[in-house]
């Protein structure tokens, strides 16, 4: 009796079945559609439908290169696939698939062949009982894979030029539009059929157009390394409200599908670098991305374990606006970030953490509260990247296991760093009074709620100190202000 291959929607890659060494002549591959794994967090439909998409694109171009497969549907993962024999999968890094996989055993279980670094490695790159930092292992990591590197030395004298790549926006900036896909009958039948069996999700489907497979990713990619990844630099904390997509590269949801594997992106863009077509402040930000930050917060929640999804160091208990899930707000960068979730479930990297994290944070939003939204809400969510995202460098909430310092600022960041004030009802310059900027009270009310907490992290001691040595009356003037706003 042959084998049957079962891989999650997020393992794409052609590597999967190479590396599971099975014959199409005696052994199948079975994809699972079970509403369990729509439905583990309240996903948007933009989501759902790109893995239901994507799983069925991958299963029709098995079939043709000569494979059994077949997507089962079915109530449960497990329902689904408990009544089949001689099973082989590879490990998932989500907990909670972990335990329905543990629920299957016996199994054959191999090792997930896309990270660059794999699980078990994990626990000694991040001791527990050391203050975890990524620089040094991004180092390392260029190193072992030797990425952008001249011998043992990195191009270019150093490791990052994250300084280079901070600029606020002009007026006459343009954006090259990434690639989109129109939806073909596969597409649109599971548009149609997330519709009627999701009809309560959130988000809408109208907009569409994320590559689902593997042709499509690589086509996307080019497009970015082409034509996007020149100027993916120069802007990378910029926001600018009528660009959603800037020059990031929205290469995430294939990424986190599997469609793409890290090391193929890292060494496409390195590769572009080496032929003069991308300067090497925008290649490195960008491959530092993949190389460093992604498999870092892998790392994270790894080692970590199930306990770090619970973290709330600052005792945050407040519930998440419910604007967070209409855009309803008149706080303009709010409201025009959360649009732009719903209708595209994208928002770039500096909207999730300096817009809708730093809000949350100063707002003392429950830190599971704005991780489940985060869940939701992504094209390119999953529970691994998401979870030392939000609760390690979002919000600071495992107290600076992972992050020095919270990333919080008042409205004059913002204001920086976009054109969202421009347009809001409240003015960025006010602290005080009906049109002042909610994020500046509320910045120095963390700041002073805080201070007990915050008082040896070297990074917050100037600002403690300002607030220390502000008059009483605008100390009290400030805090009045929060608490309405909080209230
Ligand atoms: Fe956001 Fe304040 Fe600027 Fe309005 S004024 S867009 S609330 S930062």
């Amino acid at each position: 009796m042959g084998s049957t291959l079962i891989l999650w929607s997020h393992q794409l890659h052609p590597q999967y079945v190479a590396e599971a060494r099975i014959n199409p002549k005696q052994d199948d591959i079975v994809l699972v559609d079970s509403t369990d794994q729509w439905t583990y967090y309240h996903f948007h439909k933009q989501r759902i439908v790109l893995h239901l998409s994507a799983m069925h694109h991958y299963v029709a171009s098995l079939k043709q290169a000569g494979w059994r497969a077949k997507v089962i549907q079915a109530p449960t993962f497990l329902q689904a696939v408990q009544s089949i024999p001689n099973r082989i999968m590879f490990e998932p890094t989500n907990h909670y698939e972990q335990a329905w996989v543990e629920a299957l055993k016996p199994l054959t279980l191999l090792k997930d062949p896309i990270f660059l670094i794999d699980t078990q490695t994990w626990p000694t790159l991040l001791p527990k009982h050391k203050p975890w930092k990524l620089d040094p292992l991004y180092r390392q990591f260029r190193q072992q894979f030797h990425i952008l590197m001249d011998q043992d030395q990195p191009i270019g004298g150093q490791y990052s030029f994250d300084s280079d790549n901070r600029k606020p926006p002009t007026d006459d900036l343009t954006f090259i539009q990434p690639l989109w896909f129109t939806p073909d009958t596969i597409t649109r039948q599971q548009i149609q059929d997330v519709l009627l069996r999701f009809p309560t999700h959130p988000g809408t489907l109208d907009t569409f157009a994320y590559p689902v497979t593997r042709e499509q990713a690589l086509e996307s990619l080019s497009h970015f390394l082409t034509f996007r990844l020149p100027t993916f630099g120069d802007h990378q904390d910029a926001m600018l409200s009528d660009q959603p997509w800037m020059s990031h590269s929205l290469i995430s949801s294939s990424l986190n599908l599997g469609l793409l594997s890290p090391l193929e992106v890292i060494q496409s863009a390195e590769k572009q670098y080496q032929l003069g077509q991308a300067p090497l402040a925008a290649t490195e930000g960008f491959i530092r991305q993949i190389l460093g930050w992604r498999e870092y917060v892998r790392g994270v929640y790894l080692v970590f374990g199930p306990s770090y999804l619970s973290v709330n160091h600052f005792q945050h208990e407040r519930p998440l606006p419910d604007f967070y899930y209409s855009g309803d707000t008149a706080m303009q960068c709010l409201n025009t970030t959360i649009h732009e979730t719903i209708h595209h479930a994208y928002n770039h990297h500096i909207q999730r953490l300096m817009v809708l994290s730093n809000y949350a944070n100063l707002a003392e939003v429950k830190p599971q509260d704005l991780n489940r939204w985060f869940n939701e809400m992504y094209i390119d969510s999953a529970e691994w990247v998401v979870a030392a995202n939000v609760l390690g460098m979002g919000l600071h909430a495992d107290g600076g296991k992972m992050a020095t310092k919270p990333y919080i600022a008042s409205g004059a960041y913002i204001h920086k760093m976009s054109n969202y004030c421009d347009q809001c009802a409240y003015q960025v310059t006010l602290k005080t009074g009906d049109k002042a900027c909610p994020f500046n009270a509320l910045y120095w009310h963390y700041i002073a709620s805080k201070k007990t907490l915050l008082k040896n992290n070297p990074r917050m001691g100037m600002m403690i100190r300002v607030w220390e040595k502000m008059d009483p009356e605008d100390q009290q003037a400030l805090l009045k202000q929060a608490r309405k706003h909080l209230s």
